[in-house]
């Protein structure tokens, strides 16, 4: 705990510019609205009025294309209340916003009532509490047979070299390959529907790209700022390690329904 006001502010602003940065993309993560179609195909055709928890939304892809495919009602939770805003924007945009129900708040202290969601939806965000703490916490929520549906990083080999194995280790310990995910999902009292890995477009077009033409304004729009300049590096290199060694690492959608 640190009471230091200077600090607190350097902080406050370390905040404010990765949420810039980040709110000027579409998404915070990798993914595709044909992956998340595909990983609705594994569930069960929704009601009408049934109700979907999307965890960690941030500006709303996610969120916005389910609210436009199924008749469900969804929920979209964020600690960011500027990814909110722009996704309440976008999903106004596009016709949604009365199907959608933006919440700041924390995944790992939901605030909603036990078994109140047919399906909770995660891409790219149940790293922050863990993959597995995050499929125990979460089970409550869920409706008796409902499902998640939940991307995550993992390893696709067996053997990695050094740096990317140290990269990730750093990163995200907890980072497995998909049969670790697995048996942690069995584990966690649910039964494995799929698994499929996500194609590149998904990193490359979607997240990679994008951030390109981000990181040459935010540079020109904080010249000489070292929270700025270190956000871009550290973002670059991702990617360049991403180019490096994706035949190792990928994102993997799991779909899984409640079992108990
Ligand atoms: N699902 C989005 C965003 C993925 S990035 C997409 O695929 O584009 C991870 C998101 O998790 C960010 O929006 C971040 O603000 C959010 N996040 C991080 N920790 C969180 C927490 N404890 N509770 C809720 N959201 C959190």
């Amino acid at each position: 705990m640190n009471n230091n006001e200077n600090n607190h502010s350097i902080h406050e602003f370390d905040y404010s510019l990765i949420c810039e940065y980040f709110s000027s993309i579409d998404r915070q993560g990798p993914g595709s609205d044909a992956s998340t179609l595909q990983a609705l195909s594994f569930i069960d055709p929704l009601k009408p009025k049934a109700r979907i928890a999307d965890l960690g939304c941030g500006t709303g892809s996610s969120a916005i294309l389910l609210a436009k495919v199924t008749d469900a009602e969804v929920t979209a939770l964020d600690l960011f209340p500027d990814f909110l805003d722009k996704l309440t924007h976008r999903a106004a945009k596009e016709g949604v916003a009365n199907k959608i129900h933006p919440i700041v708040g924390s995944m790992d202290a939901l605030p909603f009532e036990k078994e109140s969601f047919d399906v909770i939806w995660s891409e790219g965000a149940i790293y922050n509490i863990g993959f597995e703490h995050g499929l125990r916490e979460w089970h409550k929520y869920i409706k008796p047979g409902g499902y998640v549906a939940i991307s995550e990083v993992v390893w696709l080999t067996d053997e990695r070299p050094d740096e990317i194995e140290q990269f990730w280790q750093d990163a995200y310990a907890e980072i497995g390959t998909i049969s670790n995910k697995v048996a942690q999902i069995q584990r966690c009292g649910y039964r494995p529907v799929a698994a499929f890995v996500l194609p590149d477009d998904c990193w490359i077009t979607n997240y990679y790209i994008p951030q390109r033409q981000a990181q040459e304004m935010f540079l020109n729009k904080y010249p000489n700022n070292e929270v700025a300049a270190n956000l871009v590096a550290n973002q670059r290199h991702e990617a360049e390690l991403y180019s490096k060694y994706k035949a190792h690492y990928g994102y993997v959608f799991f779909i899984a329904q409640k079992v108990v």
